[in-house]
């Protein structure tokens, strides 16, 4: 809207390039190769004027910025709530060729529940079943996408659509951290490439909408601000909930969060150096690509007792090891207990016990 372009469900309504969608009952954006990238000169110029609104100029052309590059795809609206949920309702509500059986449904929202002591406290929310996926918010298909729903659909969902979906998993992952955006920001977009090719050949043409469309131009805006969560509206949306968790009342709302805020600034400056105490399932960490740990017991000055897991396996293959982008398989078999300094514990991770004294951890990549 303030950029006064078409909308998305236009003709030339991607505001990156310039190929003319195709009305398949909705509109699609049929084209993955050789696409024709809009650019500021390009966009300032009108070099295609049906992408532009009649007699109309964005205020925003005055101020010296990139026309295109500086309005960056929102993945929380375009992959979480956009494609992520797409995915679970095609599988969920879909055609049959693509439907998960209700039990396996029944059994993925099962498994779901029983991860949720496993989530911990930095998520705004724990896993809830498919059952209230209407109810889901934005935070709970990021969750879905790049941590529980690699192990939930193990199984349950036909194996080469559970691959297909790793794709785009594994992609998002890279994405939202800014190591991996960088070492392989390459690598993300030829994952996504192929899921769009491919999710055509599984979904059939109505499947390329803009969401999924402008996946093929998601990586660009992940390396030109560094990560998927530098330019996305997750900030604005996980204040509102911490606001809310604010008040007790509905009288005087505003001073209720105003004292809130200063009380919590206050207790900040006073613990500084104090860490949160370290109760499962706030106790895991990665602390080299080699090697995990879980925090058993605080000793004295700064350090802790660890059970540290070695010889870490991929819990996935597909499309490529999981240690990539730190998901592993641990054993008790390969731990011993160390004690260490708590400066060591700087990145989370999830921890999933399985049976037999297997465990899944997953390095929590996302920053906000
Ligand atoms: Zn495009």
């Amino acid at each position: 809207m303030v950029k006064c372009v078409k909308q998305f469900s236009g003709y030339y309504g991607c505001d990156r390039c310039t190929q003319r969608g195709s009305w398949e009952g909705r509109m699609t954006y049929p084209e993955v190769d050789n696409l024709n990238l809009r650019t500021d000169q390009s966009f300032r110029e009108c070099w295609q004027p049906e992408h532009h609104q009649e007699e109309k100029i964005s205020p925003f052309s005055v101020l010296p910025v990139d026309m295109v590059k500086s309005f960056p795809i929102d993945y929380m609206h375009q992959s979480c709530l956009g494609v992520m949920k797409k995915l679970l309702l095609m599988w969920t509500r879909g055609k049959t060729e693509y439907r998960m059986s209700s039990g396996d449904v029944a059994c993925v929202s099962e498994r779901l529940e029983a991860l949720r002591k496993f989530i911990p406290d930095c998520f705004a929310r724990k896993a809830r079943g498919l059952q209230e996926i209407e109810r889901w918010k934005a935070t709970e298909f990021r969750q879905f996408a790049l941590y529980t729903g690699k192990i939930v659909l193990k199984g349950a969902l036909q194996g080469h659509l559970y691959e297909h979906f790793l794709c785009f998993s594994t992609a998002l992952c890279i994405l939202v951290s800014p190591e991996l955006t960088k070492s392989q920001g390459l690598y993300a977009s030829q994952l996504l490439k192929y899921f769009v090719e491919k999710g055509r050949e599984l979904y059939g043409e109505t499947f390329l909408v803009y969401n999924v469309h402008s996946l093929l131009h998601l990586s660009e805006d992940a390396q030109n601000f560094g990560c998927l969560d530098n330019c996305s509206a997750f900030k604005f949306e996980s204040c509102p909930h911490q606001m809310k968790k604010m008040v007790c009342s509905g009288k005087n709302v505003l001073t209720q969060v105003a004292n809130r805020l200063e009380e919590t600034s206050k207790l900040k400056m006073a613990n500084e150096e104090t860490v949160a105490s370290f109760k499962g399932p706030n106790n895991v960490f990665v602390l080299s690509p080699e090697e995990c740990c879980e925090v058993v017991s605080e000793e004295v000055e700064n350090t802790v007792m660890c059970r540290v897991f070695t010889n870490l396996q991929p819990f996935l293959m597909m499309p490529c090891d999981s240690r990539l982008y730190g998901t592993y398989v641990a054993s008790i078999r390969h731990s011993k207990m160390r004690c260490l300094h708590r400066k060591a514990l700087a990145k989370k991770a999830i921890m999933v016990e399985e049976h037999g004294g297997v465990r899944i951890v997953m390095s929590i990549l996302h920053t906000l």
